[in-house]
């Protein structure tokens, strides 16, 4: 899997605050960002602590970050466009030949040389089968590339590898971050927002800093997981 941040929004720091000081300001936005030269950094990282510890969340969402993420399965993908508030570009399986597909080994099989051996075979074999029906298919001069690329997708098996652009604001990388970093969460989804939180925290750290599992907000974990070692209430 590898994770690179793309971009964000320029000069987030100031669209937080201009935002934020909008809600209470008699002034324009424009006028509180452009007159920020004299604002003290030391302040202005305060002051947008002090708004996500209190929870005035909707000035993060003027805020984006764009990722790419690839080498991630399409298990790892369905899961993540189940989060809505969010901009998603995904490496098409119609437009872009799957005839060789890399795909992802959960590491409690390769772990297991019997089982690793079981999946290889069952990827082969479905690889296999795909070549074999596009054979077939090709010989129909109504069926050109792509519409038999797009029927031999329901051949390919989720551990497909995918490559995706993902862009969310800062608020819905929050909740994402802490829904998908609790230790309930799948591990291939908990290990991508893994490699998401640091690069934004790179930008951002008075917000990510105060990111994690929904436990670390709650103080208590929801799903009373007695076993997990980052619930509040074992500690
Ligand atoms: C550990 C775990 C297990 C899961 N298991 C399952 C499962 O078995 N089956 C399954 O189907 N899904 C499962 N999910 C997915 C889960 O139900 C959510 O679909 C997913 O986490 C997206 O998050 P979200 O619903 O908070 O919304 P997002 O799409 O991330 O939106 C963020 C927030 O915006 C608000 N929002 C967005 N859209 C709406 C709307 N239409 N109406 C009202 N409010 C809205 C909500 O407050 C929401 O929390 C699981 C998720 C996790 C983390």
């Amino acid at each position: 899997m590898e994770v690179k941040l793309l971009s964000y929004t320029l000069n987030p720091k100031k669209v937080i605050y201009s935002a934020a000081r909008q809600c209470y300001s008699k002034i324009s936005a424009y006028k509180i960002y452009t007159n920020q030269e004299k604002l003290d950094l030391e302040k202005l990282k305060k002051f947008i602590s002090h708004l996500v510890k209190r929870g005035h969340l909707s000035p993060l969402e003027h805020v984006n970050f764009t990722y790419s993420a690839t080498g991630i399965s399409r298990v790892c993908t369905h899961q993540l466009v189940r989060h809505r508030i969010a901009s998603y570009s995904q490496q098409s399986q119609r437009y872009v030949s799957m005839d060789d597909f890399q795909y992802v080994v959960p590491k409690a099989v390769k772990e297991n040389k019997e089982a690793e051996e079981n999946f290889i075979e069952a990827v082969n074999y479905l690889k296999g089968k795909c070549r074999q029906i596009r054979e077939i298919l090709k010989k129909n001069p109504q069926l050109d590339k792509e519409k038999i690329n797009q029927d031999l997708r329901f051949l390919l098996p989720q551990a497909c590898q995918t490559k995706i652009v993902i862009t969310m604001n800062t608020r819905q990388l929050l909740h994402f971050f802490s829904e998908r970093l609790c230790l309930r969460a799948q591990w291939e989804i908990r290990e991508l927002s893994a490699r998401m939180l640091p690069l934004a925290k790179e930008v951002l750290p008075e917000v990510f800093d105060l990111a994690g599992p929904k436990c670390k907000k709650l103080g208590f974990c929801p799903e009373s997981a007695d076993d997990c070692p980052l619930n509040p209430q074992k500690k």
